[in-house]
């Protein structure tokens, strides 16, 4: 394990992107949303993600330096083309676009298709909620067919992530973001280079048997080797039975569908991520700030539930990213002999020299 602090790590991936041809902003602005998924204790959806971003570059699966193109624009709502842009730029500009047209109306929804990986879409909740804004965000990641339906042993959904921010008044924002996959897909891949064990029976293998074998999903791999998870024969199994699934059929219904990037097939050549998102401006449905008050009175409410045995503290959603990353902001994020080794070898191949990476991490 290696524990690199954040600033050197942030400028360590920032070089890597600028070496596949990101602007120095973008390779900034990557680094920074990859480095922030680790803070927040999302390593699924941090660093480790930075090999196969460089290799999506290459086989042109995602194009540096994107704007949004608005295919649809009207002052309720608005249609963008992503164009495969990095996730990073292309869904923080779809939210800001989100974010104007809510404070000019009170309302509006905004369908990003064809997106590069947007990483945690709590990030994007996060983003509408410093405006004093709710968000609800419906996103799919098709191409990356992973998920077995309720009932069903084979892979037709993708790891579908429904996320909703609300602001607070004077206080950190909830953002309950998750994907509707019993672990996201980077859980499988944290657990295939030697991190946190899956849960148990976060996998499915075609005979019906429950696993937590990595293998399932990305077929035989080395640790230092890309994961590629058409190698595997099992699937990812829904979380919370058939209403999980239930969830993840629409987030590819609203995320994929009606965004245009479309819900998940096999025959897909090229990932992308589709976010079908609604903003809200609670001051102007209430001008008389009663949602504010009545957001704190029930938070604290739940908040002093008697904890069950064995739990410290009934927590809302995020508050474990928040104590996650004041911690690691601290102390560094930790990472995997594997990731490092991983993002080590993207450096070299991108053209970064030994000193780059020994600023990162000194030994
Ligand atoms: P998870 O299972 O860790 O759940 C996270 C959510 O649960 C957060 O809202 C968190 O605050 C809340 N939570 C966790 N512990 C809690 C507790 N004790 N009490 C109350 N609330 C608690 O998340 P996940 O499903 O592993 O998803 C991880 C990340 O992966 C998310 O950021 C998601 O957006 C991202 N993701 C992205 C894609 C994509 O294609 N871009 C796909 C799938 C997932």
């Amino acid at each position: 394990m290696v524990t690199i602090k954040v600033e050197p790590l942030v400028a360590l991936v920032a070089a890597i992107f600028a070496g596949v041809g990101s602007s120095k902003e973008e390779g900034e602005r990557v680094a920074r949303s990859l480095v922030g998924a680790n803070l927040a204790g999302h390593d699924s959806h941090g660093v480790i993600r930075v090999p196969r971003y460089v290799a999506w570059v290459e086989s042109g699966e995602i194009v540096p330096n994107q704007t949004v193109q608005r295919l649809i624009d009207t002052p309720s709502f608005a249609v963008l083309d992503g164009r495969y842009g990095f996730g990073q730029s292309v869904a923080p500009q779809a939210v800001a676009i989100g974010i104007e047209k809510t404070k000019a109306s009170g309302l509006a929804a905004i369908a990003l298709r064809d997106a590069g990986h947007i990483g945690r879409v709590g990030e994007w909740a996060e983003m509408a909620a410093a405006e004093k804004l709710v968000s609800v965000h419906f996103v799919n990641a098709s191409g990356s067919v992973l998920v077995a339906p309720f009932g069903g042993v084979e892979r037709r959904i993708s790891t579908a992530p429904f996320c909703v921010g609300i602001p607070r008044e004077g206080d950190e924002p909830i953002v309950l973001d998750f994907a509707t996959s019993l672990v996201a897909e980077g859980k499988v891949m944290v657990a295939s280079q030697g991190g946190k064990k899956l849960p148990d029976g976060a996998l499915i293998g075609p005979d019906g048997k429950l696993s937590i074998d990595p293998a399932l999903l990305y077929g035989p791999h080395t640790p230092e080797g890309p994961r590629d998870h058409s190698k595997g024969e099992g699937a990812i199994r829904a979380f919370g039975e058939h209403k999980g699934s239930g969830l993840a059929l629409i987030c590819e219904l609203l995320g994929g569908a009606l965004t245009g990037t479309g819900a998940t097939r096999p025959d897909r050549d090229k990932f992308a991520n589709g976010m079908f998102a609604i903003y809200i401006d609670p001051a102007r449905f209430d001008p008389t700030h009663l949602f504010d008050g009545e957001v704190d009175r029930y938070l604290g409410y739940i908040k002093g539930t008697k904890p069950a045995a064995g739990v410290p503290e009934v927590l809302v959603p995020g508050e474990p990213e928040r104590r996650m990353k004041a911690e690691r902001m601290k102390n560094g994020v930790p990472l995997t002999d594997d990731t490092w080794a991983s993002i080590s070898a993207a450096a070299r191949h991108v053209g970064l020299s030994e000193a780059q990476l020994s600023q990162a991490a000194p030994r």
